[in-house]
């Protein structure tokens, strides 16, 4: 084997990050490359943990020496050497995450275009100066809406809310928004030293007494007379309307739980100055065929290619700086169109996109972007898609492999596999079971590779699922139903079956289930319990993790502190928990790292230089429980932990669940901000079914199959349909054709995206969908059920 440089090769060596085996490899550049196993075989560790991040810290050492003391801190990939990597852009998932600040247009960043068309090409009023781009920005103070800062949202109290119910006094607590106790009976004395009656009922009170009550920003200090049993002696006491305390307790409080109170009485509306913009009405006066920049935003791409194509096309000698500007954002956009994105909007909040959506904006965003020689490694870049979307993203990365870049993708999407010029299978189990280089060449020669479980599913070794037929034990009927591009909308949901509802991306799948089906009163009458297992994350911070969201935790502790050696020291259970003070490493405060600031790079994390990640203190740590301090146990993988705790029932309940939807492999401290949504959505799975449930269920899944290896694909899918035969009714979003192939029912929506979709187009069974007229879906499915 040659190690050269020139041939055309990527040469690892020796790479042992996470499970990996010290593993050799060569990898082709100039080609497509899937990296295949199961969950936790270790195809991220390769791709994202030894290639992309060896070729990130070549570039910071190029760019910055002076970042390399850091740059040790937060570590190199654990490998001897790497030839002939060439420079990388990843494309990930998980991580960057989404702010309400950033939407469609500042990912793809043709936001900063079209900002430029309306600072030079816009029609302005008479007299008005001409602004420059970053006015036509709400994250610019230039640009932003005065009143709610370029957010486009207010927050404000309304009387409903503050007073739900007006037929009590203020002494029985008609302001609920007051604060209780102590203080609320001070603010109730305030009030009857204003001479206003604090036993009438609220609704009886004169307008202007229960405005002012409610919504003054006035603070008279009262003279309090002295109240037997309450108050000795007289006092000063200031008064605080409904309005100024909650704004204050959100401004100020540093109580999550007071907050979190205090957010039920405000509500969310769109800025009255700005319509929801978050621009200042200077920008907002500034019109390019008729429209404002905030119009604009709010067209779907389709519709904007629409209405700029003429100007691009404008002959020479024309309006040269627009039809420039033009030209440039409908080749940009065209692109989008072309990856089926046509139906969202420049406008849109990142928040409100699946990763599906954001992942293919930004590999679009990196095709005009010209670069060439580099490796593109891609985070299942086909993950959500239906089949029908898959193709043109296809056709993209061709284009980007064309322009002579490498592709490096992680992948479980088999179509996609196959259409790869190289596999790299990484398997052939999870964690400590997986690790190996089971195949690096050729898409057809991994077919000889008998230990591999990509091998089995690509080449039809594997077992499909089968289960008798089930008849729709009545049904749960959906009229009229408006909502995104749903229209008037009816359609009848089958009870005690699997239903698929299907469709391309932006169709209205998800509107249909995780929305319309959530949220229906008549669902939530029909059935004993309504659960909506969701891709969201389980918690926002480092400090919530498997262990602690599973509530494994707590039993876990408890174990520690029934040990004898920590009741020898007065050691409870709250001493093991990393979040308190007491047992945890003060200088990271429990969380393990503690950031550094790096010059280039955003706020990145480096292990806590006192307790190196253990995130306990050392007299903690001496606690053992079978020989292990409770740090190593939250080193420790779900399928580790099965047999470390087999006998603690509680938890080894837990941990039997997270393994049978094929999380073993997960770590019980592994960060919530580590998981991916596939992840977060099967540990919520699982702590479901760890619960055992009597009545009828209606379980909404938003595509649980999404991210995941065939082979745990069928581990989930075996529990979904255990669920139907419990008795329960399952509906979910999917593409995977197998699992719609095994679905009792399937509701296909489309045919398109956004205003091209919202429509039903066929319902059935799965052979009936394959007869359907006009359905997308169907062909996909018919090849599959062949
Ligand atoms: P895949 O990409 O194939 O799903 P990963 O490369 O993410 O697998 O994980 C491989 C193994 O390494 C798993 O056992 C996983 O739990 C472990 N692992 C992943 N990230 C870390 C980490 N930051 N620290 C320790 N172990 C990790
Ligand atoms: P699918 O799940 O089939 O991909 P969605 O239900 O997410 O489709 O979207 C259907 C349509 O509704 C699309 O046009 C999409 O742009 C729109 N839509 C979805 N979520 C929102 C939202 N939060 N705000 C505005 N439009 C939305
Ligand atoms: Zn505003
Ligand atoms: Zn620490």
């Amino acid at each position: 084997m040659t190690t050269d440089a020139t041939d055309g090769f990527v040469h690892v060596r020796g790479a042992n990050e996470n499970n990996l085996r010290n593993i050799d490899v060569d990898i082709p550049r100039n080609v497509m490359v899937a990296f295949t196993g199961i969950s936790g075989s270790g195809k991220s560790s390769l791709a994202f943990g030894t290639l992309y991040a060896e070729a990130q810290r070549r570039y910071f050492e190029s760019v910055a020496p002076y970042a390399r003391r850091l740059l040790q801190q937060v570590g190199a990939p654990h490998v001897q050497e790497i030839t002939g990597l060439p420079p990388a852009v990843a494309l990930q998932q998980r991580r960057g995450a989404a702010t309400s600040r950033s939407s469609v247009g500042t990912i793809t960043t043709l936001s900063n275009l079209l900002r430029i068309l309306y600072s030079r090409a816009g029609d302005y009023p008479a007299g008005a100066d001409h602004l420059a781009a970053e006015a036509f920005s709400p994250n610019t103070s230039a640009g932003a809406c005065p009143r709610c800062h370029g957010l486009g949202v207010v927050h404000d109290v309304t009387e409903e809310l503050l007073v739900p119910d007006p037929s009590l006094s203020i002494r029985e607590g008609a302001i609920a928004a007051w604060p209780g106790a102590w203080q609320g009976a001070n603010l109730r004395s305030i009030v009857m030293g204003l001479g206003i009656d604090v036993d009438k009922p609220w609704h009886s009170l004169r307008k202007r007494d229960r405005d002012w009550l409610l919504f003054t920003e006035e603070q008279p200090s009262v003279l309090i007379e002295p109240e037997p049993g309450r108050v000795d002696h007289g006092y000063y006491g200031k008064f605080w309307s409904a309005r100024s305390h909650v704004m204050h307790v959100l401004a100020d409080s540093t109580s999550e739980r007071m907050r979190e109170r205090a957010m039920r009485f405000v509500e969310e509306a769109p800025c009255p100055d700005c319509q929801g913009s978050g621009l200042r009405p200077e920008a907002l006066a500034v019109t390019f065929l008729g429209r404002s920049i905030a119009e604009v935003n709010d067209l779907p791409f389709t519709a904007l290619v629409t209405l700029l194509r003429p100007v691009a096309e404008r002959p020479a000698g024309a309006d040269e700086v627009a039809s420039r500007i033009c030209t440039d954002l409908v080749a940009r956009v065209e692109v989008l169109l072309d990856l089926g994105l046509g139906y969202l909007s420049l406008g849109r909040s990142s928040t409100t996109l699946s990763p599906g959506e954001a992942q293919r904006l930004r590999i679009a965003t990196q095709l005009r972007s010209g670069l060439f020689g580099v490796v593109y490694v891609l985070d299942e870049p086909f993950a959500g898609l239906h089949p029908a979307d898959a193709e043109p993203l296809l056709d993209v990365l061709d284009r980007l492999k064309a322009s002579g870049n490498t592709l490096f993708v992680v992948e479980h999407d088999l179509d996609v596999v196959r259409r790869a010029d190289w596999v790299v299978d990484i398997g052939p189990g999870a964690g400590e079971a997986g690790g190996r280089v089971l195949h690096s060449g050729p898409v057809a020669d991994l077919e000889e590779v008998t230990d591999s479980v990509t091998s089995a599913y690509l080449f039809g070794r594997s077992e499909r699922l089968v289960h008798d037929a089930r008849a729709p034990q009545g049904w749960l009927r959906l009229t009229g139903v408006h909502r995104h591009n749903l229209r008037d909308v009816s359609v009848d949901i089958p009870l005690c079956v699997l239903t698929a509802v299907t469709g391309v991306s932006g169709s209205g799948k998800s509107t249909l289930v995780t929305q319309v089906l959530a949220e229906d009163p008549t669902a939530r009458e029909s059935f004993d319990r309504l659960v909506l297992v969701d891709q969201r994350p389980i918690g926002r911070t480092p400090r919530s993790n498997l262990a602690t969201y599973t509530g494994m935790f707590d039993a876990v502790r408890k174990l520690y502190a029934a040990t004898d050696a920590a009741r020898a020291r007065g050691y409870g259970a709250g001493r093991f928990s990393f979040n308190v003070a007491g047992g945890r490493c003060e200088t990271c405060q429990g969380e393990g790292f503690v950031s550094v600031e790096l010059l280039f790079l955003p706020g990145t994390y480096a292990p806590c230089p006192t307790c190196h990640g253990d995130r306990y203190n050392p007299e903690t740590l001496q606690i053992t429980y079978r020989d292990k301090n409770i740090a190593e146990v939250l080193a420790l993988s779900v399928d580790d932990a099965a047999r470390f705790l087999a006998d603690v029932p509680t938890v080894a309940r837990s941990l039997r669940t997270l393994r049978e939807v094929g999380l073993g492999y997960l770590r019980l401290g592994q960060p919530a901000t580590e998981l991916s949504g596939g992840e977060a959505q099967r540990i919520k799975l699982a702590t479901e079914l760890q619960r055992a449930h009597r009545g009828h269920t209606l379980y909404l899944l938003d595509e649980p199959t999404s991210g995941l290896h065939p082979a745990d694909t069928a581990l989930l899918l075996r529990q979904l349909h255990q669920l139907v035969d419990a008795g329960n009714t399952v509906v979910l979003v999917e593409h995977d054709l197998d699992v719609i192939a095994t679905a009792d029912w399937v509701i296909d929506l489309g045919p398109g995206g956004g205003d091209a979709g919202g429509r039903v187009v066929a319902t059935g069974t799965p052979a009936d969908i394959v007869q359907a007229d006009g359905s997308v879906t169907a062909p996909y499915l018919a090849r599959r059920l062949e």
